[in-house]
This record gives structure tokens, sequence and C-alpha cells, in this order.
């Protein structure tokens, strides 16, 4: 098995969330990329687990905070 086109994907997908992130932390709205709805980011003082998720769950994005 060949894995580095899998490992390839992966961090591209994991750029494509940090800056993702990036621009909601920068109060910008982003639209999830499969259902097109908003995506609202979940601060640790908003009491949920922190990330980022749209209304039906195909965009989420743990945080972690420290
Ligand atoms: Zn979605």
């Amino acid at each position: 098995m060949d894995f580095s086109n899998l490992n390839k994907q992966t961090s591209k997908s994991f750029n494509q969330q940090k800056n993702l992130i990036k621009q909601l932390m920068k109060g910008k709205l982003m639209d999830c990329p499969k259902c097109k709805q908003a995506i609202k980011l979940y601060l640790p003082e908003d009491k949920v687990k922190p990330g980022a998720r749209c209304a039906k769950g195909c965009t989420d994005i743990d945080l972690e905070f420290s």
C-alpha cells in the first residue's frame, strides 16, 4: 500500500481547515463546502466543545485551545 498520496490529501485538508478557522476567527462568514450553510465557530467560552461546525454537521472541526 502506498500512503504517500493519502498523507498529502490529509495535510491539504488540514491546511484548508486551518485556513477556514483563521477566516472565522477574523469574523468572516464561511460556508460549508458541502451543504453551503454558514459555519459557526465555537469558542471555549461558549461552553460547548470548541470547534467549527455547520448546521448539518458535514463540517465538524474540533479545536484545541491551550
Ligand atoms: Zn455542511
